[in-house]
């Protein structure tokens, strides 16, 4: 049976610590299960975060290195194994697709000889590539695997423009859909703000400048590899969406938000993973929504299929 409290986490460097970090901080989870491939960084994670587990403000967690067999009554799978892009390098997720793509299948591989029943969070670059591997190679259910796709850049977007109205980015609604990476893009036509759309927030906000859509989109794509020249890595943001999405499934929210899955059919698209809205409640993504996209949006999400389908041809993935 599903133990409902455990969480198994794959990689646990930059990305992995944080999301670990900040399940046993919110108090997500009552044990976790840390698996890498260097066993002893694993082991060392484990050892820092059980220190704090003597505080009043934690709940006490059993934190531990772990193998595949703690799978098999896991009830979340967090996959951050393999490299990122570095400082200095092309700044392009989909340049990672080959080699991830085989650390992929690997990892898939064993956790499908030990269960069917977790709900698999994909948090590996490039994030649809990777999502669409493990979806459409294995023999698991579809509902139960998300990757963490724009909902990252969903959370920058509403950043940047709460950043140019001088407002609590909450306040923003809206989504960034279609590839978690350059072909990112806003679908204006969502967003909205205290009830106001997109064509009046220069107005009642007193913005000091005038919106510029093209600089928002570029910004919010570029602001990631500034974070990876500046500190060599992303991962609070990201720990943050990983626990969003666990918090939605846990509690059985029924809550919509933007995320990765191999489309099936929506938009006529079949070939790739993208993220659009999708419904989360405790049996994983339960409905996708085709949001009414204007030509020029529409003409975005096919960019990113392409470009996915591309990377996905180049790792050899049909
Ligand atoms: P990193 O290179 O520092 O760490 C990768 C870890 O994976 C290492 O500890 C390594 O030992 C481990 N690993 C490699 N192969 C493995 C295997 N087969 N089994 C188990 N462990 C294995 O990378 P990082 O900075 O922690 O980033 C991890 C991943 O997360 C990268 O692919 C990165 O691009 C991605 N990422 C995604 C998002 C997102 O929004 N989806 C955001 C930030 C980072």
């Amino acid at each position: 049976p599903v133990n409902q409290g455990k969480i198994v986490i794959i990689g646990t460097s930059n990305v992995g610590s944080a999301v670990l970090n900040k399940i046993a901080d919110f108090q997500l989870a009552s044990e976790i299960a840390l698996i890498d491939l260097d066993m002893d960084r694993a082991r060392g994670e484990a050892l820092d975060t059980s220190h704090a587990m003597s505080s009043p403000y934690s709940t006490n967690i059993k934190i531990h290195p772990g193998s595949y067999e703690d799978c098999k009554d896991a009830a979340f799978i967090v996959i951050t194994a393999g490299p990122s892009i570095l400082p200095g390098q092309t700044p392009d997720r989909l340049k990672l697709a080959s080699t991830n793509t085989k650390i992929m299948r690997s990892i898939f591989g064993e956790i499908t000889k030990q269960t069917k029943d977790a709900m698999i969070i994909m948090v590996t670059n490039p994030l649809d590539v990777a999502t669409y591997v493990v979806s459409t190679e294995f023999d698991y259910p579809r509902e139960k695997i998300l990757g963490t796709g724009t909902m990252l850049e969903t959370y920058r977007f509403r950043y940047i423009l709460a950043e140019h109205y001088d407002m609590d980015p909450k306040n923003i609604h809206g989504y960034v859909l279609g590839e978690h990476g350059n072909d990112a893009f806003v679908a204006w036509s969502t967003v909205n703000c205290a009830g106001f759309g997109i064509e009046h927030l220069d107005e009642y906000f007193h913005a000091k400048e005038t919106l510029r859509r093209e600089d928002v989109e570029k910004g919010l794509i570029q602001t990631a590899y500034d974070v990876i020249n500046l500190k060599g890595y992303t991962n609070t943001g990201i720990a943050m969406v990983v626990c969003r999405f666990v918090k939605a499934i846990l509690f059985n929210e029924h809550t919509i938000l933007p995320c990765a899955a191999a489309m099936k059919g929506e938009y006529g698209m079949n070939d790739v993973a993208l993220s659009i809205p999708r419904m989360l409640t405790r049996e994983g993504v339960v409905r996708s929504f085709e949001v009414r996209l204007p030509d020029e949006e529409m003409e975005k999400l096919r960019r990113a299929q392409k470009s996915v389908r591309a990377a996905l041809d180049g790792a050899g993935v049909k």
